[in-house]
């Protein structure tokens, strides 16, 4: 059957990456300019705004209900937080927290943050100085950006990465240099690696479990990394929200435990994902002295703080016994087990992922001409949403044969999604 163009669109956020041979001075030009198709038409609007739309990710969620799509775009689960974990809000909220905590979070937090950092990263974090608590990881990320970027600084990312850097290097003014991420296995080329690295790099950024493409970074890639860091002076910027989100008895490594880079390197985590509590808006970093201070500082001026009552809550859930965070891994691999077998029945490329919630599908053996074409007809002809692949990549060409399906959802609720997706067959 023909299949047409449902809702073509301008896809990606982030300027083209430049090729090879187009050197620094390309990296510069296009950096600085706004791009056409994402322009807002009014002169009032600030030009960093003009470089970037409104979240694809949240894009698709909205696309979703329009649609009644099983939603499986944006990561967030469709069942509750642990009941220890929402009572305790319940009482934080009658308990005496309803006015602002201290700025940089309820010490008795940071108390459990610091606890739980050193028992399972293996971090040592002081809570009254290495400490920040933040309204979500995502917040955290833009301070840890606006903290430590000069304009014109480069920040070294891993591509596909997860939609937030994009424009968490064009506000800061940073100037991204992509380091691919190799379908199928995501493999990393250590020269890649290394050519990436100049004197004017700033900061890396690091996601691990990795969203989208579900990579655990190994120990190797991570001393890999952490050499590079010291050779060029760079701090890393480390996104570790799946931390326990890991399959076949995988293990997390923690960056900050590498060598010396505890003092190189910020470590981000939060309640989000962990604890299945995406609306709460907790989220935490972990970095030296001098990088917190400045962090506090950025944090203080966004947010005054994280929702306080939240805060107190979060303590009981990083007080969960380690059962909990077992049955977390083995649950979410038993979804995913089941889950990617039902996309790979209708036709789909995909591989088990490593840890987090997300798996890319390569879509090519489908009459699609891009990865936005494939993404309206599978929430407006099959009802299932995901997000299209080039949201994950500076040039938008490199993710065109890509989707993100994410399988944070209850077993029937992804049953149903995989029994829609076999409508698949009806295409090729
Ligand atoms: N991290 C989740 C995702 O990639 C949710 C992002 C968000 O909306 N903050 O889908």
């Amino acid at each position: 059957m023909g299949v047409g163009v449902f809702n073509p669109r301008p896809t990606g956020f982030c300027a083209p990456r430049p090729s090879a041979d187009e050197g620094d001075d390309a990296i510069a030009a296009i950096e600085t300019k706004a791009r056409d198709d994402l322009a807002i038409r009014d002169r009032r609007v600030a030009d960093r705004v003009q470089k970037f739309p409104e979240s694809v990710i949240r894009e698709m969620t909205r696309i979703a209900a329009l649609h009644g799509a099983v939603n499986l775009a944006q990561g967030y689960p469709d069942f509750e937080p642990p009941p220890e974990v929402t009572e305790a809000a319940k009482r934080a909220l009658d308990g005496g927290y309803n006015q602002y905590s201290i700025t940089w979070g309820a010490r008795e937090l940071r108390d459990a943050i610091a606890r739980r950092a050193k028992a399972f990263n293996g971090i040592d974090a002081d809570p009254e100085a290495n400490l920040v608590v933040t309204c979500g990881s995502t917040e955290a990320m833009m301070a840890a950006m606006l903290s430590l970027i000069n304009e014109g600084d480069e920040a070294v990312i891993f591509e596909p990465f997860y939609e937030n850097y994009g424009p968490d290097a064009i506000v800061s003014g940073a100037r991204p240099r992509y380091v691919r991420m190799a379908w199928p296995d995501w493999g990393i080329d250590e020269e890649q690696l290394k050519a990436a690295f100049t004197d004017r790099t700033k900061v890396v950024i690091l996601n691990t479990p990795n969203n989208p493409t579900g990579k655990i970074f190994t120990r190797d890639e991570l001393r890999v990394v952490a050499d590079l860091c010291a050779d060029h002076d760079v701090v890393a910027v480390t996104d570790e929200i799946y931390e326990h989100i890991v399959f076949e008895g995988a293990k997390h490594v923690s960056l900050a435990t590498v060598g010396d880079m505890a003092e190189r390197t910020i470590t981000i985590n939060g309640l989000s994902k962990t604890y299945s509590a995406t609306g709460w808006r907790v989220g935490w970093a972990i970095a030296p002295r001098t990088l917190a201070s400045a962090m506090r500082r950025t944090h203080d001026f966004l947010t005054v703080g994280a929702p306080h009552p939240l805060q107190i809550a979060t303590v009981a859930a990083l007080n969960l016994p380690e059962s909990y965070y077992r049955e977390l891994a083995r649950a979410y691999q038993q979804k995913r087990d089941a889950f990617v077998r039902g996309l790979q029945a209708a036709g789909l490329d995909c591989r088990l992922p490593a840890g987090a919630y997300y798996v890319m599908a390569d879509f090519s053996a489908f009459p699609f001409p891009d990865d936005w074409a494939f993404a309206m007809y599978l929430v407006e002809r099959l009802r299932v949403a995901v997000v299209p692949g080039s949201s994950f990549y500076g040039n938008p060409k490199d993710g065109q044969r890509f989707v993100r399906f994410m399988f944070s959802k209850k077993d029937e609720t992804l049953r149903e999604a995989v029994s829609r997706v076999q409508g698949l067959r009806d295409v090729r």
